[in-house]
């Protein structure tokens, strides 16, 4: 549960976020028991992950596939991702200290330029090996067994696909389903290493290196999604639309004649700075019940935010 850090900031908790790093959809109830659910599929997805690359790898080593090493290697970088998730979110949990006065929300943020990096990492080393396996013209070996690695890359994403699907609709996270989607997009790269090492059985030898590339620059997309969400958020980028949102909601408050909103993100936690403007007349008592107002207004129709900082400002001229 995240803390409340001063007086006048209400905490909604946790609500509006999951254990995977992104916002998802409302939770309505037994938001901890969802949370466990959604911890167990993510950790059980990640084990299946691991099985599966891990067969995929040496299968790769054995026939000398790029097609499958890529794919092999991606696998085994989306479960890398989860670790460091898990990790993140663990420091993050942590109270606020005399020096952090924050908290340590951050911290998933940093663990999602690590996960960045891994993804990078693995994308150069497929694209490397498919490269030499091009111009070096080394030959694929034991085709059955790569074939059967790259069945198993398809089977096991499929198996972890439908999972976190279901675990996701029953407890509508939206990070899950979209983790889910995530996971059905990895059995078609599967099926790209499968495709190249059918066209090299067929007589075909670059069937195998073009795999490779092919699923190197799929690596590479992830790998540049995952960069932008991480350095918005680091950047303290926030949907104009959510501000606009937020703006709306401070001035439909009786008494605020206009309103202007600034966000930021530390991990999960959407911060709001709200400053309405009021008549200059309003006395120090008022202005403070109508800030607690703004509050309340803002935090029931903005679902992402979680602070919300309310700094009521005289307007200039009344109107
Ligand atoms: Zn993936």
């Amino acid at each position: 549960m995240t803390r409340v850090f001063h007086h006048d900031h209400h905490s909604k908790g946790d609500q509006s976020a999951s254990d995977e790093g992104k916002p998802i959809a409302f939770i309505p109830h037994d938001e901890a028991g969802h949370r466990r659910a959604a911890n167990r599929a993510l950790a059980l997805s990640a084990l299946g992950l691991f099985a599966t690359g891990g067969l995929e790898l040496v299968l790769a080593v054995l026939t000398h596939s790029v097609g499958l090493l890529s794919d092999a290697l991606h696998n085994l970088s989306d479960v890398s991702t989860s670790a460091v998730v898990f990790l993140g979110f663990r420091i993050s949990k942590r109270q606020p200290s005399p020096r952090f006065t924050y908290g340590y929300e951050r911290a998933e943020d940093l663990a999602g330029l690590g996960v960045a990096l891994v993804i990078w990492g693995s994308a150069v080393f497929a694209g490397i090996e498919s490269y030499r396996k091009l111009v070096d013209h080394v030959a694929t070996t034991h085709l059955g067994w790569g074939m059967a690695g790259a069945v198993i890359g398809i089977v096991g994403n499929q198996v972890v696909a439908r999972y976190k699907g279901s675990v996701g609709r029953k407890i509508q996270s939206a990070t899950l389903v979209a983790d889910a989607r995530h996971s059905w997009l990895d059995a078609v790269s599967s099926l790209g290493a499968l495709v190249g090492l059918i066209l090299v059985a067929m007589g075909h030898p670059l069937g195998d290196p073009i795999a490779g590339f092919a699923i190197t620059v799929f690596i590479a997309h992830v790998g540049y999604e995952v960069t932008s969400d991480v350095v918005a958020h680091l950047m303290d980028g926030v949907d104009p639309a959510i501000l606009a949102r937020s703006e709306s909601a401070a001035a439909n408050v009786p008494g605020v004649l206009s309103a202007t909103v600034r966000g930021r993100w530390t991990g999960r936690s959407l911060r709001l700075e709200v400053v309405p403007e009021v008549e200059p007349t309003l006395t120090v008592g008022a202005s403070a019940s109508l800030a607690h107002r703004v509050e309340r207004e803002v935090l029931q129709s903005v679902v992402e935010a979680r602070f919300v900082d309310v700094r009521v400002q005289p307007a200039d001229r009344p109107s």
